[in-house]
């Protein structure tokens, strides 16, 4: 079995395609037709920032839980960036189980620095999955694990491990191309910039039409940055009612007719990039006060 957590999304995989539960806490369902309830069965769904509920859920199933899957910071879900102690209690559980910790840095993986969260968490996980900016924009997807790990997959191992796409030369050369760019000073501009754009955006809020916006709250982990219309506490656990994106058309939509481009959908968190540099700060400037 292996343990989820509530608004973790981890790719189009059966098992992973499982949201909690209406009954038990720890129950799973499927949320894809065509996943079969015995995959489903083995999926464990927990809520973020739970860490009692993941001990009790190691005692419920002993010797079955094969690892902990988590994205260490939650990006699909809004962005609800975790306390170190609940992150490093995982570590700790998946360690006394002799089970796998999994750290999904898909979102956050070369975002947070080079090093993503396991540099800046300290936190060494078992594996680690990359996919997205690691690609340059072209489709790669990498995992990362110890040697002992790592030794299982094919061809030294036993575990299967092959595809059409593997490996795919041009892929490679436009990921390896990308990270060469991700040097120390490409960072400090990254921050700078992610700063820059985000204290923007909290300057505007108020300001705007007499504080229309003024409830948003910003959540930023370095070049992420979250835009949520809650004035509530935002919890740490995926518990976001249900009517925001009702509530966030309208900043969407002002900013489109001043063209300014978010996600449509208020789940959805903003990235900055190395695209993104004086001059586009400025511009959103001009824009977002004209
Ligand atoms: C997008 C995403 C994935 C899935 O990556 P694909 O390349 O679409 O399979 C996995 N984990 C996280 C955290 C993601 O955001």
């Amino acid at each position: 079995k292996i343990i989820k957590f509530n608004g973790c999304y981890h790719g189009h995989t059966d098992s992973m395609l499982i949201k909690a539960g209406s009954g038990l806490a720890g129950t799973a369902e499927a949320s894809s037709a065509g996943v079969p309830s015995g995959v489903a069965e083995d999926t464990l769904i927990l809520e973020l920032a739970d860490l009692a509920a993941v001990a009790e859920c190691f005692q419920a199933h002993p010797d079955q839980i094969a690892a902990i899957i988590i994205e260490p910071l939650p990006a699909n879900c809004g962005l609800l960036p975790q306390r170190i102690e609940f992150l490093q209690g995982l570590r700790q559980l998946s360690l006394e189980n002799k089970s796998l910790l999994i750290f999904d840095e898909v979102i956050s993986g070369f975002r947070m620095g080079l090093g993503g969260m396991v540099e800046k968490t300290g936190i060494v996980p078992d594996l680690t999955t990359y996919g997205k900016v690691i690609g340059g924009g072209l489709p790669v997807g990498a995992v990362a694990g110890k040697k002992q790990v790592m030794e299982n997959l094919a061809p030294i191992g036993k575990v299967y491990q092959a595809g059409t796409l593997s490996a795919n030369p041009l892929a490679m050369v436009g990921g390896l191309s990308t990270l060469k760019e991700l040097t120390p000073a490409f960072y400090q501009k990254l921050e700078k910039n992610s700063e820059k754009i985000v204290t923007t955006f909290g300057q505007w809020f108020k300001e705007y039409e007499g504080g229309k916006f003024s409830h948003y709250q910003i959540v930023r982990q370095g070049s992420l940055f979250w835009l949520q219309p809650n004035s509530d506490k935002i919890e740490q656990s995926c518990n976001i009612p249900a009517d925001l994106c009702e509530k966030f058309y309208p900043l969407f939509e002002t900013l489109l007719n001043k063209g300014i481009y978010l996600s449509p959908n208020a789940f959805e968190i903003g990235f900055v990039s190395g695209a993104h540099d004086d001059s586009v700060c400025a511009e959103l400037k001009k824009r977002l006060w004209d």
